[in-house]
């Protein structure tokens, strides 16, 4: 961990980001790690370590990805020099505890960085942040030898993981996937179709989720489990890259599993946790991509205040008329209630508490208005908005993604609505 936070201190010097002295900063990332932050009431400041990393993912994304993310929105190719760049500054996999190499970073202070990070490119944000998402089930779930393992080898190189859990026939309904796992003696032997899976060709592991049981009454809870697969087992066939309509350089696949040897020691927990896993790493990793969504939305809003401040209509610059200002007034409001939103979601699982209503609430609002605020940035800048010379109608591609991944806005209500009721009926 000091040798990561180190790094990252010569990384920020070197790009001319003021910071503590490296024992000092040592001290207070240990303070704002894993363990809950005793609460010192309700404040809105952020300690002088969290401002220094939010500093230098700040940085990091004006130097280092917005000159070349419209390059790599155009070619689709996958951003790997930047990743590796990101991750030599420790501005990737933070929150992987320090025994494993990581920095034990809290969900709220990898959720400065991803803000951050996303203002410069979502597609980007998503390739990094899907190591988080694949990470997760391993975190919460896996022993301390497959810890040691797949999280130990994600900070000794800048490799990438993925989260396996979506099928041509089931998404929201993930109960419904019908990848199955049998054990035979000392393996499982796993065959099955995955979709729509993020870093899919360049994981160096997955985690898996199968089903053991084929009873189909046996229910979800019992019938499904978890799996960490390494990418090279015979049997893995990577599809193609898809293309979509935004984050272009993010890479998604399908991927068949035919006849795949896994070892019983790479289960998760035991056979039949594999649902609770993968349902639970999404509190985890929902109020990351709410902050995601909302780095996207301030930079709209930024780019949009820009152009309306420069651009002249009818003797005037167009901020000036109040239709215009008031637009960008409601994209502001959006995008600060966005914000407490995640850091809410995030904070409430930092204290250890189930946040599985704010982590929804954060990711349904965030992903909306994303959305929102991108088309009113389109709008403010008029015909040039429309055209891929102007940065906004990229930020409008990019943005659709955040109601459909890690839970459709429509599943956000879902479970909103189940976990209000809930509280109600007591
Ligand atoms: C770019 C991209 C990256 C992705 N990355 C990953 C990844 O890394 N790993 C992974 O496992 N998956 C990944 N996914 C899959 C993603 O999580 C699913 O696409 C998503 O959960 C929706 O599932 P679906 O596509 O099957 O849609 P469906 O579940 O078929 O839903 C279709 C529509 O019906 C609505 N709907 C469905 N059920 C209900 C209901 N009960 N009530 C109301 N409305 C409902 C949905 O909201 C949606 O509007 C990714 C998808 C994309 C496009």
């Amino acid at each position: 961990m000091t040798m990561l936070l180190n790094k990252v201190l010569r990384a920020g010097v070197r790009c001319g980001i003021r910071l503590q002295s490296s024992s000092t900063a040592t001290a207070s990332a240990t303070a704002s790690s894993s363990s809950p932050a005793p609460s010192l009431g309700f404040s809105f400041e952020l300690t002088d370590q969290q401002k220094e990393f939010q500093q230098l993912a700040r940085r990091f994304a004006r130097e280092e990805i917005i000159p070349v993310a419209p390059a790599y929105d155009k070619s689709g190719e996958y951003p790997f020099p930047i990743i590796k760049k990101a991750w030599e500054l420790g501005l990737v996999n933070g929150h992987i505890p320090q025994e494993y190499g990581g920095m034990g970073l809290s969900i709220f202070d990898s959720c400065l960085i991803t803000e951050e990070l996303a203002y410069g490119c979502t597609g980007m944000q998503t390739a990094m942040e899907a190591n988080s998402l694949g990470q997760m089930p391993v975190i919460i779930a896996g022993s301390d030898a497959q810890k040691k393992k797949y999280l130990g080898r994600l900070t000794e190189e800048p490799l990438m993981c993925a989260y396996c859990v979506t099928e041509p026939g089931a998404g929201s309904d993930v109960a419904g996937i019908k990848t199955r796992a049998v054990k035979m003696g000392d393996e499982y032997v796993v065959n099955g179709q995955k979709m729509w899976i993020t870093n899919g060709g360049k994981a160096n592991w997955y985690f898996l989720l199968a089903r053991t049981n084929s009873d189909p009454k046996c229910p979800a809870s019992k019938a499904f489990t978890g799996f960490i697969v390494d990418a090279d087992t015979p049997g893995v066939q990577i599809g193609r890259k898809e293309m979509n309509m935004g984050q272009r350089c993010s890479d998604t696949r399908g991927i068949t599993f035919e006849d795949v040897r896994i070892p019983k020691e790479n289960v998760l927990i035991g056979e039949g946790s594999g649902f609770k896993i993968a349902m639970g790493a999404f509190d985890n990793t929902r109020p990351p991509v709410a902050a995601g969504a909302t780095g996207l939305a301030q930079r709209a809003l930024d780019e949009a205040t820009s152009y309306a401040l420069e651009r002249k209509t009818f003797g005037k610059v167009i901020a000036e008329h109040q239709a215009v200002s008031f637009l960008l007034a409601e994209m502001a409001m959006k995008v600060e209630l966005a914000r407490m939103a995640y850091q809410r979601a995030a904070w409430e699982v930092d204290q250890g508490r189930r946040n599985t209503y704010y982590a929804s609430i954060a990711k349904a609002f965030a992903g909306d208005i994303a959305n929102q605020v991108a088309s009113d940035a389109v709008q403010v800048f008029g015909g040039n908005g429309f055209n891929s010379e102007y940065p906004v109608e990229k930020l409008m591609r990019d943005a659709k993604i955040y109601q459909i991944y890690e839970g459709t806005a429509q599943i956000q209500r879902l479970i909103i609505a189940r976990e209000h009721l809930g509280r109600a009926k007591k």
